[in-house]
């Protein structure tokens, strides 16, 4: 099928897959046979995500407990933009429920936010007494730090709309980027297809790499300063897709070495941890990445 490739420009592109995704929806999902990049149909997106979704249906409140969870995926961003964003003057966009902000405000100097979502947004005011705007344009001043976490693969346009950001950043400011990365090592090594469906989602247009990203930033007229790679899920949550098919029961156990043992077996706990470490230390050896983040400057 001819069809050109946003990122690279070539016309090489492969159907992946034409089935149902994540939320028993069928859509079409494409691959560029020269640069990687894997991307939803978009007339499929035009239907589907129109701006009342954002602003009504993908609510995600504050919940404390999650915080219990110390292998988390926010602190794990958190740890490698740290020195980053310390003492600067913050705008997220796309702050959701206040996840990563639980982490920010212990360093940041300020912290504002643009939301879609009408009740996310009076929640971050209430709850955290934060400045919200209900969109980019609203904005007017000019910050160090713009931190765009699992906001790109939402987005039609990643070129443009990163271009753009330039307005909302003083002389020299950054901008974090943090994406999924299809260098998932459930993709990438193993053939699970209900992982396929499960990882393949309406609202994530854009499955990108580090090359990919690392592009456009370049294409956006940006200069590259750091690429971090970061794994979430733990060797147990692969095992448990590669034996049931099946996915971990929420955050805690998807990211962290569970098994079914009795507790006085604990020590065996204290095995896998290692297997653990030695696993994720091989997935990053092969750039497998669960998450990828990247920090880049005006220019
Ligand atoms: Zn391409």
């Amino acid at each position: 099928m001819k069809k050109k490739c946003y990122l690279c420009s070539k016309t090489t592109t492969q159907t992946i897959t034409n089935r149902e995704i994540r939320g028993k929806v069928k859509c079409k999902v494409f691959k560029c046979l020269v640069c990687e990049l894997e991307y939803l149909d978009r007339n499929f997106v035009k239907v589907f995500l129109t701006d009342k979704f954002y602003k009504k249906d993908y609510v995600k409140l504050y919940d404390k407990s999650f915080f219990e969870n110390k292998n988390n995926h926010y602190v794990k961003i958190y740890e490698k933009i740290e020195k980053y964003v310390k003492n600067k003057n913050i705008l997220e966009i796309g702050a959701g429920g206040g996840y990563l902000y639980h982490y920010l405000k212990k360093s940041v100097k300020s912290y504002e936010a643009v939301e879609l979502s009408n009740k996310q947004r009076n929640y971050l005011s209430k709850k955290f007494k934060i400045k919200t705007y209900p969109t980019i344009d609203a904005v007017e001043k000019k910050y160090d730090i713009v931190i765009i976490v699992s906001v790109l693969e939402h987005v039609t346009d990643p070129i443009n709309f990163l271009k753009n950001l330039k307005l909302l950043l003083k002389n020299k400011g950054k901008v974090i980027i943090e994406c999924p990365s299809i260098n998932d090592p459930l993709i990438k090594f193993y053939d699970v297809q209900e992982y396929k469906n499960f990882y393949y989602r309406p609202v994530h247009l854009n499955y990108f790499n580090r090359k990919h990203l690392i592009k456009i930033v370049k294409k956006s007229r940006f200069k590259l300063i750091k690429t971090f790679s970061i794994l979430v899920y733990s060797l147990t949550n692969h095992l448990q897709w590669l034996y049931t098919n099946k996915r971990s029961e929420g955050s805690n156990s998807a990211t962290n070495i569970k098994l079914p043992i009795k507790k006085k077996h604990n020590h065996l706990s204290k095995i896998f941890e290692k297997l653990n470490q030695l696993y994720f230390k091989e997935l990053i050896n092969q750039k497998a990445a669960d998450l990828e983040v990247v920090i880049c400057e005006k220019q």
